[in-house]
């Protein structure tokens, strides 16, 4: 990192802080003494999702929290949490630093944490993403959902 007043390639990190997508810091030259701010973006790989089909499509927050929502419509789940899991779930593959995850495990985690949101939700949202065919694999997930209420 060079100084833009005086090109000292030595700065001091006086302060730093997230600031939307990047990360905000205050830096001192250690040549002139003259104080800047850099924006450093997070080198992180873009999440890719494998879909059902074999093709791929960037992670969109916004689709999935939607699809969520259609999924469970009119169920009193705060659109907060929705939003706060999906975001949540993003943050974790990237700290992974997962550059493809499978529509699956997205559905499967999803699942997994509806659960104990709103045990209605879960089975509706379940039943959705499942596809359900037959009724073995509907009991399978109300089964799980009996092992949750036992908790
Ligand atoms: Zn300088």
């Amino acid at each position: 990192m060079n100084c833009p007043f005086c090109g000292h390639t030595e700065t001091r990190v006086l302060d730093s802080r997230p600031h939307d997508e990047r990360i905000r810091r205050r830096r001192e030259c250690l040549g002139c003494g003259k104080r800047f701010t850099t924006y450093e973006a997070v080198d992180r790989p873009m999440l890719m999702v494998q879909k059902k089909d074999g093709s791929y499509e960037p992670f969109d927050r916004h689709k999935l929290v939607t699809g969520i929502f259609n999924a469970i419509k009119k169920r009193p789940v705060n659109s907060n949490l929705i939003v706060a899991m999906v975001e949540e779930l993003e943050d974790e593959y990237s700290r992974q630093m997962r550059s493809t995850v499978t529509s699956s495990e997205i559905g499967n985690a999803v699942m997994e944490r509806l659960k104990y949101i709103d045990a209605v939700a879960y089975v509706r949202f379940a039943s959705v993403y499942q596809d359900f065919t037959d009724v073995a694999g509907f009991l399978a997930v109300i089964g799980a959902l009996d092992k949750t209420d036992e908790k």
